[in-house]
């Protein structure tokens, strides 16, 4: 169960409801996060909710069945919605696009995505700095420097980003020159980076683990939910599976199910999700149509010359062209 606490509650108003929760069997857990006050209670006894329902100091008490909570659908009325500021939202309604390099490199580069971006109304700008690469040799991002000068660029031309933290000791550095902490395949159950992510005030997009299930992905949330951070978003960036003609197998079920699921936003990456040039575009459009709140791929100016994932990276006319076809997408659902 997830009880709403008002924020005048006193101290004895919170002990008298704790002891009532240990009293039913429930183990109770306290939770204060940007937006409220809560205690979750975790156990599986059947019980009258009025007993609890008219104390003093309680605004709502929710029944959730799932094991995760505060990610379920089961008690939020409203979707949550991220507001990155000065009119970029997520998970309003809007087709969010989220576009980059896989990896930071030069200055100039920078530049020249943000220019790309400017011509094509994209507001978020996406680009690792600390790269999780499968071979140590292979080239592991720029690290905080980089995001320093990427971050004065893009604030000066009205632009967010999303980066990728790898480490608990990257948070601090990081915190005031991102708009958006992703957390990567590799890390999706990282418990003790997903509690430290959840004492920020910063958006969190967490992608769905390599071989990871929905169920878990949804419980990686909850850890960040519950340590203190409701700023959340989930993406699906594919996952492994014996199919080899892929880099591997964006799992659009997985769109409509995490909406059904949870309140938060979901983005789909198509990207990592095939790891083919040519077939981010039709994945990313099959991802919109089945009700993906925003879209997160990798663009460069030449792709061929990127320092990772060129194979899977959009030139700037395909980009272009894909976000002509994404916003068509949206104005036909819209209209339905
Ligand atoms: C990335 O976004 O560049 C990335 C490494 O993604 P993932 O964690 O999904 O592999
Ligand atoms: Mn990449």
């Amino acid at each position: 169960m997830i009880i709403q606490l008002s924020e005048q509650i006193t101290a004895t108003q919170r002990e008298t409801i704790i002891s009532c929760v240990l009293k039913l069997g429930y183990k109770p857990n306290d939770v204060t996060t940007q937006k409220g006050r809560y205690i979750v209670g975790i156990g599986k006894k059947e019980f009258d909710i009025r007993m609890l329902g008219s104390m003093p100091g309680i605004v709502d008490i929710h029944r959730v069945s799932d094991d995760y909570k505060f990610v379920s659908n089961k008690w939020k009325v409203n979707r949550t919605v991220i507001d990155l500021g000065d009119g970029v939202l997520i998970g309003d309604g809007s087709l969010a696009i989220m576009a980059g390099p896989c990896s930071i490199e030069n200055e100039k580069q920078i530049e020249d995505t943000i220019n790309h971006l400017k011509e094509n109304g994209v507001g978020i700008m996406r680009g690792g700095v600390f790269k999780p690469r499968s071979s140590p040799y292979a080239f592991r991002g720029l690290g905080i420097d980089g995001l320093k000068l990427w971050y004065s660029l893009a604030r000066k031309a009205g632009i967010k980003i999303v980066s990728e933290v790898m480490q608990v000791s990257q948070i601090e550095e990081m915190v005031d020159y991102v708009d958006i902490f992703q957390v990567g395949a590799r890390n999706t159950q990282n418990f003790n980076l997903l509690d430290e992510l959840g004492k920020v005030d910063k958006p969190v997009m967490i992608k769905r683990g390599i071989s990871g299930t929905i169920d878990e992905l949804l419980s990686s949330a909850e850890y960040v939910f519950s340590a203190g951070n409701e700023k959340l978003m989930l993406c699906e960036r594919g996952i492994r599976t014996y199919e080899r003609a892929s880099r591997n197998t964006f799992d659009i079920n997985a769109i409509p199910i995490l909406k059904e699921k949870t309140h938060l936003p979901i983005i789909a990456d198509p990207s990592h999700g095939v790891g083919i040039r040519e077939y981010v575009e039709p994945v990313a459009l099959a991802a919109a149509v089945a009700g993906a709140d925003g879209i997160i791929y990798e663009t460069h100016q030449k792709p061929e010359e990127a320092f990772s994932d060129g194979q899977q990276t959009l030139d700037f006319a395909e980009s272009a062209r894909m976000i002509q076809k994404l916003n068509k997408v949206r104005q036909l659902l819209t209209s339905y």
